[in-house]
């Protein structure tokens, strides 16, 4: 089957693509087709070194720091642009190796192609702060300088669009940049580099390094970077921050979730229902925002499971290329392992299973059914731990305060939703809620303009908004004498 013209893929250093020192490569197969996607260069520590040093150099000599924010400003509305112009072939080669549907990989293109363009708007607005109000004899200035250089590790499950969540703020802000993709799904994130480079960016701002086996770990423990930022799992993320921190180094880390919506007695159900299918079925829950798991009131609980029972089997599962899927393959085997792992564990702890619990064979590929399990307790590990499949725990619970401790029972806290026609009720339990977005009445909206990131075990700092300023840049005051400086302090006197 020939679905895509097979690429030969470098790195990307200094501007160049150059090969891996070490000569060698390795395939992307697809996780729906079985067929070999494109061949990658397998970086070794010492191309973590020249990316590295690629990018201390732009940083330390070259003119992206230094530049008007105008003018990172129009670089990174051109790469906007850029990716509107390659949407097809980006979302063709994300359906392609993450085995995500193309429609779900439109619209991811479509919601990074925004990111950039908000970014932009931050490189004419990352200015500082200024007082006199210090006393008539002293004038300061707080500005914002760029980090410096920022290594960036990003994940399979949304390649392009969590790599546009921290590259072009970081970019903007006039810091620049090593990034290593997964190397399940490093296509999209070497096109954006070369639209990047396209666009206009100077040499050495982007560099991607590409492999598994030691890249990510390189780059954490590299001496010449200043900030690690990374999405993936938590126990991963405690390495990457354990590596950084030996090295001072800013981390910001966007980790896992195990996200509630909690469906009060007086929501609206059939909105409700809705979300949680989708919740749970987009992306095929390899979503760090999946709607994993569904609090109903105790009154409704059987009746609602049996509904979404009715909705998720007619979700379609198969071929991320045909645009009527909202299912697609599952990235690889080892994730595959995880899902059934999970589902035989909420079998073994007595959870009822209304629906799925199998693979689909198509003949080709890797797939998994839509999987309810009812009955769930709270400590199951299927109501506790991350999952990355489309498996949902529903739960029972009498009280609002009791779903909020239901809802806070896990280690993670990225996000979470409540169905109530009660504002008043709502924004209670939003407030005892702890995790970073909470979704009312909605569910899995992202603005560009919104920060996002974790509460506990999902993760430290955020991303997007104007925070990310914040995220990428250190602060400096500046002090100026206003008139004779007047002496305080006299040697031998200090009292
Ligand atoms: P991981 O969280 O294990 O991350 C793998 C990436 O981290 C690779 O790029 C790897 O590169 C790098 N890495 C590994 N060790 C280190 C280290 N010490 N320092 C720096 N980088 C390191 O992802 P998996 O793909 O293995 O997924 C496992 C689970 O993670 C999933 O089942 C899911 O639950 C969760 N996940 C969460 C995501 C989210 O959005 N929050 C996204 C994807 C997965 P290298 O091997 O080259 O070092």
């Amino acid at each position: 089957m020939t679905i895509i013209d097979i690429a030969d893929n470098r790195l990307i250093l200094n501007g160049q693509e150059v090969d891996a020192l070490g000569g060698e490569s390795f395939e992307r197969v697809s996780p729906a087709h079985d067929v070999v996607v494109a061949r990658y260069a397998q970086a070794g520590a010492e191309d973590v070194d020249r990316a590295v040093a690629a990018a201390r150099q732009a940083f330390d000599d070259g003119p992206w720091p230094r530049r008007a924010g105008v003018e990172r400003f129009r670089v990174l509305r051109r790469v906007a642009d850029l990716i509107r112009r390659d949407r097809d072939l980006l979302a063709r080669l994300e359906a392609l190796e993450s085995g995500k549907p193309i429609s779900q990989a439109l619209d991811e293109v479509d919601a990074a192609a925004e990111l950039w363009d908000y970014a932009a708007t931050l490189a004419r607005h990352a200015y500082g702060d200024a007082h006199n109000d210090l006393g008539a004899d002293v004038l300061a200035m707080v500005v914002n300088e760029p980090l410096g250089v920022v290594s960036i590790i990003t994940p399979w499950n949304f390649p392009l669009l969590i790599v546009s969540q921290k590259l072009p703020f970081a970019l903007a802000v006039g810091c620049t940049a090593v990034i290593k993709p997964s190397e399940l799904t490093p296509g999209t994130t070497l096109h954006l580099a070369r639209l990047i480079i396209e666009a206009g960016a100077d040499r050495g701002v982007v560099n991607v390094v590409t492999g598994a086996g030691g890249v990510g770990s390189a780059m954490a423990a590299h001496p010449g970077s200043d900030m690690v930022s990374f999405t993936g799992s938590t126990a991963v993320g405690r390495e990457v921050a354990a590596s950084a921190g030996r090295l001072l180094k800013r981390v910001e880390l966007e980790l896992g979730g195990k996200n509630p919506q909690i469906v009060c007695a007086d929501a609206d159900l059939d909105a409700a229902l809705d979300a949680v299918v989708f919740g749970v079925c987009f992306n095929a829950g390899e979503c760090c925002n999946s709607g994993s798991r569904v609090l109903v009131h105790r009154d409704l609980a059987d009746e609602f499971a049996a509904q979404v029972v009715e909705r998720a089997r007619r979700v379609p599962v198969g071929d991320p290329l045909d645009p009527a899927t909202k299912i697609g393959a599952i990235v690889s085997d080892e994730q595959l392992s995880v899902i059934e792992r999970y589902v035989a564990e909420g079998r073994g702890d007595g959870a009822d299973l209304l629906l799925g619990g199998d693979r689909l064979t198509t003949g080709a590929g890797r797939f998994y059914r839509p999987t309810v399990f009812a009955g769930v307790d709270p400590g199951m590990s299927i109501a506790r731990e991350e999952i990355f499949g489309p498996v949902l725990s529903v739960l029972a619970f009498d009280t609002l305060d009791e779903a909020v401790e239901i809802a806070n029972s896990t280690m993670y806290g990225l996000s979470a939703g409540i169905w109530t026609s009660d504002l008043n009720a709502a924004l209670t339990a939003s407030q005892g809620l702890r995790a970073g977005t909470i979704w009312v009445n909605r569910w899995m909206d992202g603005y560009p303009e919104l920060p996002f990131g974790g509460y506990k075990a999902s993760g430290e700092g955020r991303e997007l908004g104007r925070q990310a300023i914040t995220s990428f840049t250190q602060t400096k005051t500046i002090q100026l004498q206003v008139g004779a400086r007047r002496t305080r302090w006299v040697p031998g006197d200090m009292s």
